[in-house]
């Protein structure tokens, strides 16, 4: 089936720009980087992942220009519960791709573009190993679930108490109490 094979064309050239292929000005590119995409690095600290990257690839004579925005969130192992955290990522990519051999390019200063140099003969550029470096270096040491919302049963069995925090003014914020005072 024709429509089944271009299909598979598509899902190979996720996270690939088409150097060969850029028209002069602004191309747009859109993927989304799922479980799977985590997998096929062998990562296992990543265990799902809806994340949606949006690529502009800005192409003036010899420069290009990247701009990659990953946004979504990553669902790893919290740290004290062990049960499924979700984590949200919000990351700017910003490359300056040159043709050529790597000099020895010092490491790009804050709001600067990170060059990347590529071989003159690649018709393409892969993304995928620098997206998956991004996101991954900006998740934080420590996942943990926001207080109180780590799984009990777990904390129970981990052997590590939780703190039941009750509040005070608990009947005020209960809309019973108020109803029960009305009552009376
Ligand atoms: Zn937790």
């Amino acid at each position: 089936m024709r429509a089944q094979i271009y299909l598979r064309v598509a899902m190979n050239d996720k996270f690939i720009i088409p150097l060969n292929g850029l028209a002069a000005g602004k191309n747009e590119f859109f993927w989304q980087a799922d479980r799977e995409f985590f997998n096929s690095f062998e990562n296992a600290e990543i265990l799902d992942a809806q994340l949606d990257t949006d690529v502009i690839v800005e192409k003036s004579g010899r420069y290009i220009g990247v701009d990659c925005d990953v946004r979504g969130t990553v669902t790893v192992e919290c740290d004290r519960c062990l049960d499924e955290l979700d984590m949200p990522v919000d990351v700017e990519i910003r490359l300056s791709v040159k043709y050529g051999m790597e000099e020895n390019s010092e490491e790009p200063q804050p709001g600067e573009r990170e060059v990347i140099f590529i071989p003159d003969t690649d018709a393409e550029f892969d993304m995928s190993q620098i997206i998956y470096d991004y996101v991954c270096l900006s998740l934080p040491m420590q996942r943990v679930h926001d207080e109180g919302e780590c799984n009990p049963e777990a904390m129970k069995y981990y052997g590590c108490p939780i703190e039941i925090e009750v509040s005070e003014d608990e009947d005020v914020a209960n809309p019973f109490a108020t109803l029960k005072d009305l009552f009376k």
